[in-house]
């Protein structure tokens, strides 16, 4: 339940089901109630009835009750008349013996016959009405007991009963068909909470797949469309849209920064250095100043190769760094850093070894580029690479695309340092001297990674400490360009 969509499909469908609960509960209280007293009403009416028939009958004959043996028993032809009745009917004597009963009251088992009978049992008993447990099978029963005084001495009381159950669609068959009900209900609205969900939020999903396409570094300057809703959807697309205009407004102060900064110091940079190699060539310089001179050029050359670099990364992030594509075979352009890193290698003392295609492997790429992304590997791996180790450089095609390889058998990069390895300014060992055993200011790679992306390409590394690297780039035949 990670998404929003879930949590508010879950949330959704709790509150249903906690409604659905509190509607049911309510709809049974109410029916059990209403239940009730619908019987309460029918019981009423057979007593009365009852009642009366027994009066009237009383009025007419003067004597109801005969005597057979020990047992007084309500006049045959009187009973059958009260045996009519289709609820429980008991008709009580004076000294709490049953006179007579109803034809459904007959079956009753003696134990619940006698529960049934007990609240006329009672001398003195007032007209009531309530609930009894007869037991298994009849369950609780709702009865109403009234005492007949004019019916002469031998009749004290009748009583009438109907199981609770009974009533028409009672609480039970409401429970029973919300049970069924419920879960069909619970499933639909899960369904509809998931769709609903989903919808709300589909114009928060589309925000953060523009945004998410936006924030790749190259399109600040693009904005959100803004619904015409003017909803919270729209407030939100017009934050967005400030906060990039923001973005693009202190991102683009950074680069043009960068860039007026890199492109004022180029010319004093040459100047100070056409004024030292002056220098170095005038005649009769103290050795201990020569040796200096040549490390302030060696400073003076390493800083021009810094200010280059970001002016080139400058100018690439602000979208002013066009590719001057040409179609070339990338044989030509291999063969000729392999030779510049064969020098470099010579001196260093690593071997270079290069391996090309028979076939012409064309493409149209902007080849001055393309050679300073080659050499920008070439050289880290113969400065990394102690004495005695190799570089290969391969150059391979498939249907698709070009690959170049560099491989060195060097120290190797450590695994935890490799995601940083392109990012500017980064170097493993920033402790290390500049311009020491392995000069550099960490935006070769940098550089190297906005060349291969502007082809539409990827580079690719694997290394092992001690082991060596290989990096790869990969250019794609049908290339979609960035620039
Ligand atoms: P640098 O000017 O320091 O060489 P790069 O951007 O070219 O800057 O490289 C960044 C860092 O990546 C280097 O400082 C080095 O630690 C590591 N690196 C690059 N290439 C290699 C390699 N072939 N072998 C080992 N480490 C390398």
């Amino acid at each position: 339940m990670t998404t929003i969509r879930w949590r508010l499909t879950l949330w959704y469908t709790v509150a249903l089901a906690v409604t659905v609960l509190a509607f049911g509960t309510a709809l049974y209280l109410e029916r059990r109630q209403s239940g009730i007293k619908e019987l309460d009403q029918r019981l009423s009416l057979e007593a009365d009835l009852a009642h009366r028939w027994l009066t009237e009958s009383y009025k007419v004959l003067g004597r109801i009750v005969t005597t057979n043996g020990s047992n007084p028993a309500l006049d045959p032809g009187i009973s059958a008349y009260l045996e009519s009745i289709r609820d429980y009917l008991v008709v009580a004597g004076s000294a709490g013996q049953v006179l007579a009963l109803s034809e459904v009251t007959r079956p009753l088992p003696a134990d619940a016959l006698e529960r049934l009978a007990a609240p006329l049992d009672t001398s003195g008993f007032r007209r009531h009405i309530g609930t009894l447990p007869l037991g298994s099978p009849t369950g609780a029963v709702r009865y109403l007991a009234i005492p007949v005084d004019d019916a002469g001495p031998s009749i004290s009381g009748l009583l009438v009963a109907t199981p609770t159950g009974q009533a028409a669609f009672g609480p039970g068959d409401l429970l029973r068909s919300m049970l069924l009900i419920a879960p069909v209900i619970l499933v639909g609205a899960g369904l509809v909470g998931y769709w609903l969900a989903g919808t709300s939020l589909r114009p928060v999903q589309t925000i953060m797949d523009e945004v998410e396409a936006i924030s790749d570094g190259r399109s600040l300057h693009r904005r959100l469309a803004v619904p015409l809703s003017g909803d919270e959807m729209g407030r939100l697309a017009l934050t967005v849209n400030g906060m990039l205009a923001r973005l693009e407004q202190s991102f683009g102060s950074l680069h043009r920064f960068t860039a007026d900064a890199s492109h004022e110091l180029k010319t004093p940079l040459m100047v100070l250095r056409a004024g030292v190699e002056r220098a170095l060539v005038h005649p009769g310089i103290p050795p201990e100043i020569l040796q200096s001179l040549d490390e302030t050029l060696a400073q003076i050359n390493q800083m021009t190769e810094m200010v280059e670099s970001l002016l080139t990364l400058a100018r690439a992030d602000e979208g002013r760094a066009p590719l001057a594509v040409e179609e070339c075979d990338l044989r030509e352009l291999v063969a000729d850093v392999a030779e510049t890193a064969g020098m470099l290698g010579e001196s260093a003392g690593v071997t270079e070894v290069h391996s090309l295609p028979d076939a012409p492997v064309r493409l149209a790429v902007d080849r001055h580029r393309i050679r300073e992304m080659l050499l920008n590997i070439v050289t880290n791996a113969i400065k990394y690479t102690p004495q005695g180790g190799t570089i290969a450089l391969s150059l391979e095609q498939d249907d698709e695309a070009v690959t170049f390889s560099v491989r060195d058998s060097g120290i190797g990069i450590a695994p935890g340092d490799l995601p940083h390895i392109f990012e500017r300014f980064w170097r493993a060992d920033p402790a290390r001297s500049r311009t020491g055993e392995r000069p550099g200011v960490g935006l070769g790679l940098a550089i190297t990674k906005w060349i291969v992306e502007a082809h539409g390409g990827s580079i690719n590394v694997q290394s092992r400490p001690s082991r060596g690297s290989v990096f790869t780039v990969r250019l794609p035949k049908s290339i979609s360009r960035v620039t």
